[in-house]
């Protein structure tokens, strides 16, 4: 198995190369990454200026863009083979509910779903003390598992990991998107020249609890797989026939 290696940490990010250390005894990994941390980027793809490439080592090179241009990059020309799979992580955080829409590691692995190629983004739902172990452990499963049982065309499968000893994870749950509560507050501040400055960020507020959903199973010890789709539209509104219905022109 060929698997093409990504992220939106950065090249150097611990979670990288966690996964590189696990996946090369059952692969060849091939790794094109950012060449710093890019998370936040969403599906940027970096049109207005030349992308550079550096060769760190074999099989490893990183890019002075975004996680979206790694992927396509590699994947259009950059490697001498075609990867079987895509996989984007272990990222330093959670990638869950809302997060996905904002998420470079998410949008490296629909990159690659877009591409023609199954994928995986992969995720740690914590912000300090990283252990990767569990993390890595799983991917090994899940992919003894679906060379048996394909990925579906334009689907990628978005996987957080709760911050917990292997021996403590209760094991794990097939979910769909849930919805992340953050306090919209924004920071005002003055910089030394007296002009104002604003940084986004809210705190964590928890998630909904609905049933089913990628938030609570990480919650309550469980790994979370969700299967995304590249297709955007809302079949149930599509197909349920309430959208009004009038004659124009
Ligand atoms: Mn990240």
């Amino acid at each position: 198995m060929i698997i093409l290696l990504s992220n939106d940490d950065g090249i150097q990010s611990e979670g990288l190369t966690a996964l590189d250390d696990a996946l090369r005894s059952v692969a060849d990994v091939y790794t094109v990454a950012p060449d710093r941390a890019q998370s936040s980027m969403s599906h940027a793809l970096t049109l207005h200026r030349p992308l550079r490439v550096n060769e760190l080592g074999p099989r490893r090179l990183s890019v002075d863009g975004t996680p979206v241009d790694c992927v396509k990059l590699a994947l259009t020309g950059l490697l001498p083979v075609r990867p079987d799979l895509v996989i984007s992580g272990i990222n330093k955080g959670p990638n869950l509910g809302d997060d996905i829409i904002y998420s470079g590691t998410v949008s490296a692995a629909i990159e690659g779903a877009l591409l023609g190629l199954p994928a995986i983004a992969m995720s740690l739902v914590t912000f300090k003390d990283f252990d990767f172990r569990a993390s890595a452990d799983f991917i090994m499963h899940l992919l003894g598992q679906i060379r048996q049982r394909e990925i579906p065309p334009k689907t990628l499968l978005n996987v957080n990991v709760p911050p917990i000893p292997k021996g403590e994870i209760k094991g794990w749950r097939l979910t769909r998107m849930g919805k992340r509560h953050y306090s919209e507050n924004i920071v005002e501040r003055v910089d030394p020249r007296g002009g104002k400055y604003y940084w986004i960020g809210g705190d964590d507020l928890g998630f909904a609890q609905d049933d089913g959903t990628d938030g609570v199973a990480v919650q309550e010890g469980y790994v979370s797989v969700t299967p995304l789709q590249v297709d955007l539209t809302n079949f149930e509104l599509l197909q349920n026939g309430q959208f009004p219905n009038f004659a124009w022109p």
